[in-house]
């Protein structure tokens, strides 16, 4: 039996989790014997009932093993925090595997932890790149990608980047394994309780990136372009804690045409996608979602990690910048052919899963 001890602790990891733990469950249900041993641990990075209990149960992830509750503390604090108790874990569970996702202090964590028992590493979501050296996700994606045994790369150009950094010459390997979240986005979206419609148009909007919430001129800006945009259209807002905290604290003002709601599970998530006329986000996941649904979407940040969004003219990058913001919006012309396949048609869990299989059966 092959043992796996996968790492999440934050909002998209979830949602990327869940549909590699449904194909490990549908793997064991196949064959005779259990082929695969998932233990889940929870570093508690999110743990707000609706930043994290609600995927666990909406979208039937397995109960967390361990709880490591770690949170509310500065970068440092939280990443040693987490090494420390993730190496208690891996040393009693001793796994064939240590599975990370994405680029959180997390994914770091149980990487870092991994590498010093020398137990191998399956990055998923490996060789993005924002060359933003400022943003603390581009410093925990490029480090993880590093110490990773076997990195499962979304698209072409995740690869391309790998590429270019040298990797032909390390120890691992490089698997084109397409995005986790196509699969999620597909699967979920076929279940009744994400067919709530609503009547009047929206603009969809979320902010959560610490590069806009961390600079007030950028968030005010943001919220600027939003208020401006509410004045035809209305906006709806599922908060992130961390940016309602600063409005908050900021007496930052929103108009009354900003419905401002708490976070919601993806079930609602995906109807709010699909009923909404555009996507305005600071999100990674967002903007393949937008794509996934048929959404135009303007991206609040200067570069963004899925630039084939961008060239294919599906998503614009406006940055924090309220004039650009209000201009996409009111404007700019998307592209709205949408049969391009450019993340894998929602089999990327099938290709991890059987992947790690056969690595562990001696394919290194
Ligand atoms: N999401 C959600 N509820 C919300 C806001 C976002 O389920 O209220 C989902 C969203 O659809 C996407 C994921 O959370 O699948 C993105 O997470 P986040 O924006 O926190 O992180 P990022 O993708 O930027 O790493």
């Amino acid at each position: 039996m092959m043992k796996i001890v996968t790492i999440l602790g934050a909002r998209p990891q979830f949602i990327k989790a869940a549909s590699i733990s449904r194909e490990i469950m549908r793997v064991n249900e196949k064959s005779n014997v259990k082929k695969i041993e998932e233990i889940i641990v929870h570093t508690g990075q999110h743990f707000d009932t609706n930043m994290s209990e609600i995927f666990f149960e909406e979208m039937k992830i397995p109960k967390p093993h361990y709880n490591l509750n770690i949170n509310g503390m500065g970068h440092g604090a939280m990443t040693g925090q987490m090494l420390e108790k993730i190496e208690e874990v891996l040393i009693k569970e001793r796994p064939d595997w240590v599975l990370v996702y994405g680029d959180t202090n997390s994914t770091l964590a149980g990487a870092l932890a991994a590498s010093k028992l020398h137990i191998k590493i399956a990055h998923v979501e490996a060789g993005l790149r924002s060359f933003n050296m400022k943003m603390p996700e581009e410093i925990n994606r490029i480090l993880t990608d590093r110490m990773s045994t076997v990195l499962f790369c979304p698209t072409d150009t995740s690869i391309d980047n790998l590429h270019r950094e040298g990797y032909e010459g390390f120890d691992c390997h490089i698997v084109k394994s397409g995005d986790v979240m196509q699969d999620g986005a597909l699967y979920y979206a076929g279940l009744e309780s994400t067919q709530t419609r609503r009547d009047t148009p929206f603009v969809l909007a979320t902010i959560h990136r610490a590069e806009n919430t961390d600079d007030i001129s950028r968030l005010s800006a943001i919220i600027d372009a939003l208020n401006e945009i509410s004045k035809s259209t209305a906006v709806t807002v599922p908060l992130h804690p961390r940016t309602k905290k600063i409005i908050h604290d900021q007496n930052i003002q929103l108009n009354d045409n900003i419905e401002v709601i708490d976070p919601v599970g993806y079930l609602e998530m995906i109807s709010l996608i699909k009923n909404s006329t555009m996507i305005l986000t600071d999100s990674g996941g967002l903007q393949k979602e937008a794509f996934f649904f048929k959404k135009p979407c303007i991206t609040l940040r200067d570069e963004t990690e899925w630039v084939e969004l961008v060239s294919h003219n599906f998503n614009l990058l406006a940055g924090a910048d309220k004039q650009k913001i209000v201009k996409a919006y009111s404007s700019h012309k998307f592209n709205d052919d949408y049969e391009i396949d450019l993340y894998g048609k929602g089999k990327a869990s099938v290709k991890i899963v059987s992947e790690l299989l056969a690595l562990k059966q001696g394919r290194m």
